[in-house]
């Protein structure tokens, strides 16, 4: 059966330092990638001081995309650390109308799932958390009205990762329960490829270091919030 995927993120790196094993893995088993990026990651750190890190982020982005093997990449426009309520709203309004347009030709039985952080925006940044609430907000709109809609995958943390709040940079919420995960996705036999993900986000270099300090051997075990 087709199936087509929309995973949203704020920022070009965020399907790198999260859900890349479970993208690689849909890809590669004929699931249509896209992924949406809100913003260009501009606010980012920038260790080789180029004066254009926007354009640079969007490069490394593209080279992720096609690493996974996504079929379509957008880009909505958004400024990096910007996000308000009211882009929000139109975020989850943009969404729709994106999604709409590119599910126009798919046939009755196509399965479509959208994939984004959890609604907590794991580490607390309030561009993963508007990313997050316009998603769902999207997908409650168009399910409303096309049974095609299956479901939203939130990308999450296990508590065993992160068992205390974090106050380090912003405030960042303990990991999930057990109870509170739906689905694991292992595809820790994507290691290498994950790898080479996070690495195409070459500004982001020192992200990248830390997570394969933090994960080690679970890099590629996935964990989701489902919403239906
Ligand atoms: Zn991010």
């Amino acid at each position: 059966m087709k199936k087509i995927l929309f995973g949203i993120f704020a920022h070009p790196d965020d399907e790198a330092f999260g859900p890349a094993g479970t993208l690689l893995m849909e890809a590669a088993d004929g699931v249509e990638v896209q992924m949406v990026t809100l913003t260009l990651g501009e606010a980012g750190v920038n260790p080789d001081n180029v004066p254009n890190l926007m354009d640079v982020r969007e490069k490394e982005w593209r080279e992720s995309g096609r690493l996974i093997g996504a079929r379509k990449l957008h880009y909505l426009g958004y400024k990096d650390g910007q996000l308000t309520n009211d882009s929000m709203v139109e975020i989850g309004r943009q969404l729709v109308d994106l999604i709409t347009n590119e599910i126009r030709s798919a046939v009755d039985e196509t399965e479509i799932e959208l994939m984004t952080i959890d609604l907590n925006g794991v580490t607390g940044h309030i561009d993963h958390i508007v990313a997050a609430r316009a998603t769902c907000w999207a997908y409650y709109t168009l399910r409303k009205k096309d049974s095609r809609f299956k479901k939203v995958r939130l990308v999450c943390l296990p508590y065993q990762h992160a068992p205390e709040p974090n106050v380090d940079w912003i405030y960042m919420e303990p990991g999930r329960k057990e109870n509170e995960i739906d689905e694991v996705i292992d595809a820790r036999a994507y290691r290498e490829q994950i790898i080479a993900v996070m690495r195409a986000h070459h500004s982001q270099r020192a992200d990248c270091d830390q997570h394969l300090r933090n994960f080690g051997d679970s890099i590629g075990l996935n964990y989701f919030r489902v919403i239906t």
